[in-house]
């Protein structure tokens, strides 16, 4: 272990906790991550005494300026040095009552320290006293589960999970982040216990439920969501998704299953959250629009009108922020179909056009969702339509080109209609303004400020209104 902990401030702790006569360790996600290889900026030092004082020796070792954050509710401090976020805590024992996961917490042991953890890949830790530096303290065989990519609790899981709900999320981001699986015993009792999700608020759920959601591929996480029954309490719109309906012989999509494919499908070309969620929103209506037509099947006319009018509240249940993050979602949720309809229709340039002014600055995007939204069993039909696709594509950037109708705004103002005609605001202005947008959006005349002001004249002369002199 020695060679990962070569970074000067491992010495500077060693130093401080010999001086101080106490023992200190790295701990927990740190100790996980360099057996992982994976890059990791936060160090978690526990000190067999106070983690506070600890920190405040290492930050006089580094130099005066080194400024030491104390949490004195928690009992931690924290310092920054060489581009590490290295945090102090004293060794606790925990125990917890049952209608709050914020343990009774007192000192204890290295040993009740790592029992307190969440999984044994977390209870790793390495000394970082003179007589063992470097040594790894595995007492629950945490090393072996990394290597056999396993996902256990040190304690009986009842208990873990039990004392603190928020760990049967943890799991499941891990699983899905490391590509890790839950051993059977977890697994049983995350669905035993799912209902003690309850007292953990939506906020702290939301922060790992967007973890599993950024992870390379989120469909892990979500299929064990559903699977123990978490999904359904946290997130029931999704949940709802899930299963296939028969009628006369004809069924249709698993919406879940599709959904969380999407989802998967899109992470390659994405690293924006809300995209993400997007996926996720897509077909949110669809059980709320299902029907089965006879003579046709089943139909889900209108669910990205109705989707996109569900994600405020669905936004708002989950905590999720209310502000142009979630204006965004809900657009691309309406506009979803849109580019798939070019593809089955003749591309013609007003449908494009159109479309590029709706979608504005989120074309993009919106294409990329389309794309990852094209699943099916069937890969020759997956492979003709991704041809297709990719037409529409070629099509909307000759129009964008031609047309630069990304944020595009009509060239005549309400303010030009009015003095031109010499009106105070009536309806006719917003009729004239519709007028000159349909006619470029169509084609109909060139999206230039000369013929969209012939047009608004002409537009006038017809509603009887008389122009100023000047014109
Ligand atoms: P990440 O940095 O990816 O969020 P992490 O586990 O590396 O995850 P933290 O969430 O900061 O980082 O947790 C640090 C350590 O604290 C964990 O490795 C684990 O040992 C312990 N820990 C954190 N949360 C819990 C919990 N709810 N129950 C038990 N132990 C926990």
């Amino acid at each position: 272990m020695k060679k990962h902990i070569q970074h000067p401030i491992f010495n500077l702790v060693s130093a401080a906790a010999e001086e101080l006569k106490i023992d200190a360790y790295v701990i927990g996600g740190f100790v996980r991550d360099i057996i992982l290889e994976r890059p990791c900026k936060d160090i978690d030092v526990v000190a067999i005494g106070s983690g506070i004082e600890l920190a405040k020796a290492v930050a006089k070792k580094i130099g005066k300026r080194t400024k030491v954050t104390v949490f004195k509710n928690f009992g931690t401090a924290m310092l920054i040095y060489k581009g590490y976020e290295v945090e102090f805590v004293g060794a606790r024992k925990e125990s917890y009552d049952r209608g709050s996961r914020k343990p009774i917490v007192e000192d204890g042991t290295l040993e009740d320290d790592q029992n307190r953890r969440d999984f044994t890949i977390n209870a790793l830790a390495i000394s970082l006293n003179k007589n063992n530096f470097g040594e790894l303290l595995d007492p629950f065989g945490g090393l072996k589960d990394i290597e056999t990519k396993t996902l256990k609790t040190p304690l009986g899981p009842d208990i873990t999970y039990s004392d603190d709900p928020l760990r049967m999320m943890r799991a499941i981001r891990f699983a899905s982040q490391l590509n890790f699986t839950i051993d059977d015993a977890s697994l049983e009792s995350i669905a035993k216990n799912k209902k003690r999700i309850d007292i953990v608020s939506k906020e702290r759920i939301i922060v790992e439920l967007n973890k599993i959601i950024m992870s390379t591929k989120p469909s892990i996480g979500f299929e064990i969501l559903f699977n123990t029954g978490l999904l359904e309490i946290i997130f029931p719109a999704l949940d709802n998704l899930k299963g296939v309906e028969i009628v006369n012989g004809k069924g249709h999509k698993d919406n879940f299953y599709h959904t969380i494919e999407v989802l998967d499908n899109i992470c390659p070309n994405t690293n924006s959250l809300w995209l993400r969620w997007a996926a996720i929103m897509h077909d949110i209506a669809k059980p709320a629009t299902k029907r089965f037509e006879k003579g046709h099947g089943w139909t889900f006319h209108g669910h990205e009108d109705k989707g996109a009018r569900m994600v405020p509240k669905l936004f708002k249940e989950l905590k999720l922020p209310l502000d142009h993050k979630m204006k965004y979602v809900q657009k691309l949720v309406l506009l979803h179909l849109r580019p798939i309809a070019l593809v089955k229709d003749i591309v013609s340039d007003s449908a494009v056009r159109r479309l590029l002014f709706e979608a504005g600055e989120d074309i993009d995007d919106l294409m990329t969702l389309c794309n990852a939204d094209i699943t099916s069993k069937n890969q020759t039909k997956v492979k003709r339509f991704k041809e297709n696709f990719a037409l529409v594509k070629i099509k909307l950037k000759e129009i964008e080109e031609k047309d630069q109708l990304r944020n595009w705004q009509p060239p005549i103002t309400g303010e030009l209609i009015m003095e031109t005609f010499n009106l105070k605001p009536c309806r006719e202005i917003g009729t004239i303004k519709d007028a000159i947008r349909e006619a470029i959006l169509e084609g109909d005349i060139d999206n230039s400020d000369k013929a969209a002001f012939e047009l608004m004249i002409a537009k006038g002369k017809e509603l009887g209104l008389t122009t100023n002199k000047k014109h």
